[in-house]
């Protein structure tokens, strides 16, 4: 499946130049053009899925296993102390780009980026309640 009008399936395909870190058939690793911080990559699948919710299991597996080894490479060449990996799907997530990808954001004591959230609150019984719940579509 390709999007005509993806930017992300354009980038797969070579038809939009981007500073490109690793590919092969299924795979383009490349540089984010707007970096949340120095070395931040985007792995995407060459084929489109919008997102989590569409993409299957076997091409998802492939690109975490892939991920593994970029998160080194950038690691090995950055010299961050971590790393976030990031992957929105939905506008309502922050998702901007409709073409399933992975950020990989490495991260630098006191480099003020931030990923995080307010804590909220639940009960144990609610937890109970609802793991059950979600287990049952699985
Ligand atoms: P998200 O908000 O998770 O959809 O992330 C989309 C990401 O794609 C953002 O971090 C953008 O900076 C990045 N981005 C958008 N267009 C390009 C492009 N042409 N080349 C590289 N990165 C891009
Ligand atoms: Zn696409």
């Amino acid at each position: 499946m390709t999007k005509d009008d993806c930017i992300f399936c354009k980038i797969g395909k070579g038809d939009i130049p981007s500073a490109t870190v690793y590919e092969n058939s299924d795979f383009k690793v490349f540089m984010d053009l707007s970096p949340a911080n120095k070395g931040h990559v985007l792995i995407i699948p060459k084929e489109h899925y919008d997102n989590i919710f569409q993409i299957d299991a076997e091409t998802a597996g492939k690109l975490f296993s892939l991920a593994t080894a970029v998160a080194r490479a950038v690691k090995a060449e950055t010299k961050c102390e971590g790393m976030n990996v990031v992957q929105n799907n939905g506008a309502v997530a922050g998702q901007t780009v409709n073409h399933f990808h992975l950020h990989l954001i490495p991260r630098f004591e006191g480099d003020g980026v931030s990923v995080t959230w307010k804590q909220g609150e639940t009960e144990p019984d609610e937890l109970q309640a609802l793991a059950k719940a979600i287990r049952k579509h699985i």
